[in-house]
């Protein structure tokens, strides 16, 4: 449930009706508001059953809220969230332009790829030094080398360092050197690595489950959430259907149902949707139509020689050209300001 406070309510007025509702053994989700401030409840409403919260002054209403995820829901956030990584901002109108190699594979590679990206616009340097591989004898990343050599080229660029981290056995020593945490589509629902995440202190892109509803997604958003990290991006990077013809199909209307009945940013991936570089900007173009934060998009500068995901990765003359396009696509439906003051 959600208390919704007078817009007249003082700040000890809502403390009164947290610390109220605390005492009672549940949980609160503050959200301030330009126009208006709610009072999250998480936990067994029958023990606030005999406390006369509705009939405070400073309450303007109560409204029950019937979604198993809360934290994550528009109702207990009315306002878009911004996520803030070094400066740059994520959601409400600033669009992440996500960049970079599957995989960190030597220095040369992500010197030239960085250089690349970060000339043509992108705003964050991506790449994999642990890698989901679907077969135990494919490359698995190059590990603690790896990410030495992302933070070098991200340092070098001036760019933030989105990875993956696969296990909770590792999240700590990725966090040395990330900026911005992933977890893939295979992890979606890792629940104690969720949890995990949710208890550092670095923004997570969350990608959806292959086979994940919106709901389940967002279930698994309140996961991170729910352990006290609020700077949750996801991410719509294909699904799983009968359609062969692409690697996964690419579940666009995502992004609306998404911006209704979630606050968190939400960004896509057409590089693993489509599974083919032909496709890619295609889609790119179309999510930012659609609303969505951002894009993640592979790009390598000898692709035919990569060591995963070669197939789906724009060349860097190929994601200049693609770039040019998303201002353009960007200024005519009015957002992605921050883009531009980046050209
Ligand atoms: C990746 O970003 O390289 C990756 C493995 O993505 P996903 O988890 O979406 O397959
Ligand atoms: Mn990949």
């Amino acid at each position: 449930m959600i208390i919704v406070l007078k817009p007249t309510a003082t700040k000890e007025e809502m403390n009164h009706i947290v610390d109220m509702i605390q005492k009672a053994g549940l949980k609160t989700n503050v959200s301030i508001g330009d126009h208006q401030t709610i009072v999250g409840v998480i936990g067994d409403k029958t023990k606030l059953s005999d406390m006369p919260i509705a009939s405070l002054a400073s309450v303007e209403s109560i409204v029950q809220v019937s979604k198993p995820y809360k934290i994550a829901s528009r109702d207990f956030h009315p306002d878009d969230t911004i996520v803030d990584v070094k400066g740059r901002k994520i959601g409400g109108g600033n669009l992440a332009i996500v960049a970079g190699p599957c995989s960190v594979e030597s220095e040369a590679q992500m010197m030239t790829i960085t250089k690349a990206v970060k000339e043509s616009g992108a705003n964050f340097l991506r790449a994999g030094a642990f890698k989901p591989r679907t077969s135990p004898y494919a490359f698995q990343g190059m590990g603690e080398e790896g990410l030495k050599l992302l933070k070098k080229a991200g340092r070098e660029f001036d760019l933030p360092v989105v990875t993956e981290v696969m296990d909770t056995a590792t999240i700590d020593l990725i966090c040395e050197y990330a900026d911005v945490l992933q977890i893939g589509t295979r992890n979606a629902q890792n629940f104690a690595l969720l949890k995990e995440a949710g208890k550092r202190n670095l923004p997570v892109v969350l990608k959806r489950g292959m086979s994940q509803t919106i709901e389940e997604w967002l279930m698994s958003a309140e996961y991170i959430m729910s352990e006290g990290n609020k700077n949750v991006i996801l991410c719509e990077r294909g699904i799983r259907t009968f359609e062969t013809a692409t690697r996964n199909t690419f579940d666009i209307i995502a992004v609306p149902v998404i911006k209704e009945k979630s606050h968190l940013p939400i960004i896509v991936d057409p590089s693993h949707a489509a599974g083919k570089w032909q496709y890619v900007v295609p889609m790119a173009l179309a999510g930012i139509v659609a609303g969505a934060d951002g894009i993640m998009i592979e790009v390598h500068h000898e692709p035919e020689k990569a060591i995963s995901d070669g197939a789906q990765s724009l060349k860097p003359k190929k994601f200049t050209e693609m770039m040019k396009e998303i201002v353009k696509i960007a200024s005519v439906i009015g957002v992605g300001e921050n883009l531009k003051i980046a050209a």
